[in-house]
């Protein structure tokens, strides 16, 4: 479509304007999500590979649409991201997951060393106020430093390495863990790497999911790998749906794995009992 306009002329193809409207849409839908609490939380556990007893659970955010059902956070987290209101999700995030976590841990004595992952975004990273945030979110959920695990991409520490060095060092002071997720799809210095206070790696499921099938995959697998434990950190895989996946990633000496093979992202009231038959089987 082609609209002449009084000063020249604008040109939009149907799909730029279709999409610039969704995306307006989307924005404003999601400015009435956040101020409505139109979201929840769901919770997927990770496994020690070796005794497949549930180790931890990753927060993972859900939009309750009124149409659509619940929104998967691909859809609408970068729409927050850009806007600048992840904050208001991210804080949201931080909070709830904390108070989940102590929760579990306070009513399910069999979970009382099962902690927390959340996602942390861009924004976040680089806003100073961080720190104080997660100070104040653990003596509010009285959750302990160590249940809390927080998960940040190379790419954004490679944005800034030396501020987002200086927040994960004051991140690591409170005693909370510190992750790199979807490890392998950025490009972080392998100098950078050791000098972040990193305990974690994961690998991108995109990694784990060709494994079995391509043997460039599954040789990237087993180099992250290598490369975690000679720098001290632990390992875990993402996105492991398949029995042969599991076998191959204990094999090359993966500690962790999270994926549909083992559990599904669930609402917490349903946490306590999938959890239970993970540690029963
Ligand atoms: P992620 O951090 O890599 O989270 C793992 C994603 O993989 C989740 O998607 C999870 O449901 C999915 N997954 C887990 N196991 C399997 C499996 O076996 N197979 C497949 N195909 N997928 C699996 P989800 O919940 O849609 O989240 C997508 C992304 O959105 C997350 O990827 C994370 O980057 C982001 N995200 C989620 N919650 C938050 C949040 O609270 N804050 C921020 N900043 N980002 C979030
Ligand atoms: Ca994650
Ligand atoms: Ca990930
Ligand atoms: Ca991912």
């Amino acid at each position: 479509a082609k609209r002449a306009g009084g000063g020249g002329l604008e040109v939009f193809s149907d799909w730029m304007l279709e999409s610039a409207l969704n995306h307006a849409r989307l924005e404003m839908e999601l400015h009435h999500a956040l101020k409505d609490n139109a979201f929840h939380l769901e919770f997927q556990p990770l496994v020690d590979l070796h005794s497949g007893r549930p180790v931890r659970v990753e927060a993972l955010a859900r939009w309750d649409h009124p149409q659509r059902g619940a929104v998967s956070p691909a859809d609408f987290i970068p729409v927050l991201e850009e806007t600048g209101q992840i904050l208001r999700l991210g804080s949201w995030v931080l909070e709830n997951a904390c108070m989940a976590a102590a929760r579990w841990q306070r009513r399910h004595p069999e979970l009382r060393s099962v902690g927390v992952s959340v996602n942390l975004s861009a924004r976040q990273l680089a806003q100073p106020a961080l720190v104080d945030q997660v100070a104040a979110v653990l003596s509010r959920s009285g959750l302990e430093p160590a249940s809390l695990k927080l998960e940040v991409t190379e790419t954004m520490l490679m944005d800034n390495p030396e501020l987002s060095n200086l927040v994960l060092r004051r991140l690591k002071d409170l005693g909370v863990f510190l992750a790199i997720d979807d490890f392998g799809t950025g490009y972080s210095s392998l100098a950078y790497l050791q000098s972040f206070p990193i305990d974690t790696l994961k690998i991108d499921k995109s990694f784990v999911m060709g494994m079995t099938s391509d043997p460039g995959k599954f040789n990237i697998v087993k180099a992250v790998t290598a490369l975690a434990h000679s720098l001290g950190l632990d390992v875990v895989a993402e996105g492991v749906e398949e029995q042969e996946q599991r076998i191959m990633l204990h094999a090359v000496g993966c500690e962790y794995a999270q994926g549909f093979l083992f559990a599904r992202p669930v609402p917490e009231k349903d946490l306590a009992a999938q959890l239970g038959s993970l540690l029963r089987s």
